[in-house]
């Protein structure tokens, strides 16, 4: 039992560090080069083929900025972990290379035709696709609950937007209703 504790424990410090990290590649400031790493990550193209290309399987990710965001987000930490606590780090590195190298592409991540509930617990298909479209929302991997408890999931997010405008609009609105009528804006 308290093997599993402690797994679930470890599982979701990780998954924290890796929403931390991807709401810190979405966040401008200078000399970020958790983003410049990440921005790769935005202009892949993913193409059709559910296989990984041969370089995966070495974990390398085609090029080096690729590559740094995914050891930076994942990776690092786990061998860190290893170094500590070897059986759940273990675990964690087999779980994150067979996820990485095998699901992470076209066949969960990036798969248009995962919909549904599902979507709203593990951040696969619709909801990761989500935040290629806007990167405000949807940080989460391998569990939506990141979103969800800080509020950056994507309902929320374009609530919020939508919120926002309301109030622009009803702003604006009265501020033309107070302005007197003159010659020069009659
Ligand atoms: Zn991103
Ligand atoms: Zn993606």
């Amino acid at each position: 039992m308290i093997f599993v504790l402690k797994l679930v424990g470890y599982f979701l410090l990780w998954t924290l560090w890796s929403y931390t990290m991807h709401v810190i590649a979405h966040t401008n400031f200078k000399y970020n080069f958790i983003r410049y790493f990440h921005l790769k990550h935005h202009a892949y193209n993913y193409g059709d083929s559910n296989l990984p290309p041969w370089h995966d399987y070495f974990f390398w990710f085609g090029e080096w900025r690729s590559s740094m965001d995914v050891y930076i987000t994942f990776t690092i930490p786990l061998i860190i972990l290893t170094i500590f606590d070897p059986v759940y780090g273990g675990i964690l590195l087999a779980f994150h290379y067979v996820y990485e190298v095998f699901l992470s592409r076209n066949v969960l991540d990036h798969n248009p035709n995962i919909t549904g509930n599902i979507t709203r617990f593990i951040p696969i298909g619709k909801f990761h696709l989500c935040h290629h479209r806007n990167v405000k929302c949807n940080f989460s991997f391998y569990i939506t609950l990141w979103d969800y408890l800080f509020r950056t999931n994507d309902a929320r997010v374009l609530k919020k937007r939508y919120e926002r405008q309301q109030q622009r609009q009803k702003a604006l609105a009265t501020s033309v209703s107070d302005t007197p009528l003159t010659d020069e804006n009659a």
